[in-house]
């Protein structure tokens, strides 16, 4: 398993490394995070998402697999790049969210509804 906090060390490494750091601020860094979420969703765009699944789950795309896994990757590296840019701890603020939403869906009163799935924000 991969250690979130030291993938936020080579994020920071890797822009620190390319001289970047002096061209991001933290809202062009959301925007980017925005941008490479449309590009994972533009995969799927104008298709069937149960079609969709049909062709992801059990690995039978293998191009398109690797698509999504390279627009998935992007859109975490935003994330961290965020965080370094922000100071804090993505995992950290990972783990608050999910404790936030576990308190906020109770799974007692959520389990198998389909409209009480958080959009997260
Ligand atoms: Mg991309």
């Amino acid at each position: 398993m991969v250690d979130l906090k030291k993938l936020q060390e080579k994020t920071k490494k890797f822009v620190d490394e390319r001289d970047w750091r002096k061209f991001q601020t933290v809202k062009e860094l959301a925007a980017n995070a925005s941008v490479e979420a449309n590009e994972l969703l533009e995969l799927f765009l104008w298709q069937d998402g149960e079609e969709l699944d049909k062709k992801i789950l059990g690995g039978k795309d293998k191009e398109l697999i690797n698509k999504i896994k390279n627009e998935t990757a992007d859109v975490f590296f935003s994330c961290l790049a965020i965080a370094d840019q922000a100071g804090f701890d993505l995992g950290d603020a990972f783990l608050s969210k999910l404790g936030e939403l576990d308190t906020r869906y109770d799974k007692k009163k959520v389990k198998g509804d389909p409209t009480k799935i958080p959009s997260q924000n």
